[in-house]
């Protein structure tokens, strides 16, 4: 079964977040609708999602449950790239949790395929909601999108190896 995506207004919110009231989410969406509006103009986010994690499916489930999540390319030119990302997904112990970041492509001697840098990460507990942490994260990515688009910016950020050139 192919993962239902689209943008925004087609994520089936109430269903995936059955626990958060209708003004909640509507923060949510004007978080979404912050970011649309920092990207190039006429361009929309893609996200994902899955309903098959609304109910948190237990530690046994390999990998981290998501439950939607959408990226962003900044930059990609041959085997180099950059990319943000925004997941609201599970913790181990069964919270919601919104987490952003830029990842960047590994040129380490060591393949790790991606490392990401400077993570936002909220979970939703206590006095956060899932609305304040969404918004923090979505913060986060419009911040992003407005900064430097050049991985090697990124790794020399986090005192990672350099792209080898040739
Ligand atoms: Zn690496």
């Amino acid at each position: 079964m192919n993962t239902p995506s689209g943008t925004f207004e087609a994520v089936p919110l109430e269903a995936l977040f059955p626990d958060a009231g209708a003004a909640d989410l509507g923060r949510l969406a004007r978080s979404a609708a912050e970011i649309d509006g920092a990207l190039v103009p006429g361009k929309r986010l893609v996200w994902e999602w899955f309903p098959e994690h609304v109910i948190f499916p237990g530690r046994s489930v390999a990998g981290t449950p998501e439950i939607l999540l959408t990226e962003v390319s900044l930059y990609d030119e041959g085997s180099d790239w950059l990319a943000l990302s925004l997941d609201v997904e599970w913790t181990e112990e069964g919270l919601l949790r919104v987490w952003s970041a830029i990842s960047v492509a590994c040129w380490c001697e060591v393949e790790h395929n991606a490392h990401y840098v400077d993570p936002v990460d909220r979970t939703v507990a206590g006095a956060t909601s899932l609305a304040d942490a969404f918004e923090t994260a979505a913060g986060r990515f419009v911040q992003a999108l407005a900064g430097p688009r050049d991985p090697e910016h990124w790794r020399a950020h986090a005192i990672l190896p350099p792209r080898k050139q040739g």
